[in-house]
């Protein structure tokens, strides 16, 4: 009898645990979550062991901690209401003495992330601090340190060499789509550095061409940056994407949608378009490159990229190695009287009708691809 309330007590132990947890496993295929807690059972068993022997070798290849450990997914944020709730939210996202909804904006932006990478913040080792700005000005003398240490500056993002963690610092008094995008951007120079393997090297940047090594890896973060609002958009019925089609915003695109010389912002978001718009067609062709050419055919089949396809852009961007970044933003740069007019018509056409911006709407969306 013991034995069988035993079980019982089992049986509904776990599936209070699935019940607790059924959208943590939405990327594993069907089943799996048994394996998992199989496993999960198993773990507490080795780590009983002293570690340091051989037997702790096998240790980091049972990843069922990590797999539990999966943020929710932006699915599930949905189905709960939770998304929507956040996103219609128009005051700022941290009012200091008042409101605090800094908690809710990095469980949505690493369930985006998550859907993007297949990686979680613990994976990157990042920790993300949304701050007022007045703790945002006292932690920024701190900063500098770390400044350049992995090619980032600005006090917004930080390495800790000592702690071995990315730190992401940014300010929670704007709008949360706002602060949402800036911790994209972020991530998007950690991918980047992390990739090309400088995130914890300091590097020179090349004499004579400091622009444009800086615009490139602004270039990448803003792709980030945007793929992340997208990829939010894809489970929120709140516009984050779309704007309406008023002289202002025209004007806006043609303003943005240039080469501003002289500084590390004043291409990001024209490069990407010129990536596109000037990747060969044909096999044949110099340079061709099959990815490249397909973002290509789907930007003009949908007049806009998906987040995911950005990021196959931004990865693009990202294999491109340090040397040769200065002479191929000179090369694109060279292409831009031929498709300038192009470009700005294209991301005109975006603009809709009748459409009216919520408050706080990044106005970014509107520049890249
Ligand atoms: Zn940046």
């Amino acid at each position: 009898m013991n034995t069988v309330k035993t079980l019982l007590v089992l049986a509904v132990a776990l599936l209070v645990t699935s019940a607790c947890t059924p959208l943590q496993f939405d990327e594993a295929p069907g089943g799996t979550p048994v394996v998992q807690e199989e496993a999960a059972v198993e773990a507490p068993v080795t780590e009983e062991e002293p570690g340091s022997g051989p037997t702790s070798t096998p240790a980091p290849a049972e990843t069922p901690a990590e797999t539990i450990q999966e943020p929710r997914s932006l699915a599930d944020l949905r189905e709960g209401g939770d998304l929507d709730r956040l996103l219609s939210i128009t005051e700022n996202a941290l009012i200091p003495g008042g409101n605090d909804h800094t908690d809710s904006i990095v469980v949505v932006f690493e369930a985006a992330y998550y859907e993007l990478t297949g990686l979680t913040l613990e994976d990157r080792n990042i920790t993300i601090e949304i701050v007022s700005d007045e703790d945002y000005d006292t932690m920024k003398p701190s900063k500098p340190q770390f400044e350049d240490s992995a090619g980032f500056n600005e006090g917004v993002m930080g390495m800790d060499g000592a702690m071995r963690r990315s730190n992401i610092v940014t300010t929670g008094e704007r709008s949360i789509v706002d602060v949402l995008g800036g911790v994209g951007h972020e991530m998007g120079h950690v991918k980047d550095a992390a990739e090309r393997g400088t995130l914890k090297q300091p590097y020179e940047l090349p004499s004579g061409c400091e622009n444009n090594y800086r615009g490139f890896r602004e270039t990448v973060a803003r792709q980030f940056e945007v793929a992340t609002i997208r990829k939010i958009q894809e489970y929120t019925n709140i516009n984050l994407t779309e704007f309406s089609d008023t002289g202002e915003n025209r004007r806006r695109i043609e303003r943005r949608l240039k080469w501003v010389g002289g500084s590390r912002y004043g291409f990001m978001n024209i490069l990407s378009w010129l990536a596109l718009v000037d990747a060969p067609d044909h096999p044949d062709a110099e340079g061709f490159d099959p990815a490249l050419k397909r973002l290509k055919d789907q930007l003009g089949a949908n007049k806009m990229l998906s987040a995911n396809e950005l990021i196959e852009l931004s990865d693009h961007f990202i294999q491109i190695p340090l040397p040769e970044r200065c002479s191929y933003v000179f090369d694109k740069k060279s292409m831009l009287p031929l498709y300038l007019h192009t470009i700005q018509e294209m991301a005109k056409s975006r603009l809709a009708r009748y459409m009216t911006e919520p408050d706080g709407l990044d106005g970014l969306q509107k520049y890249v691809p």
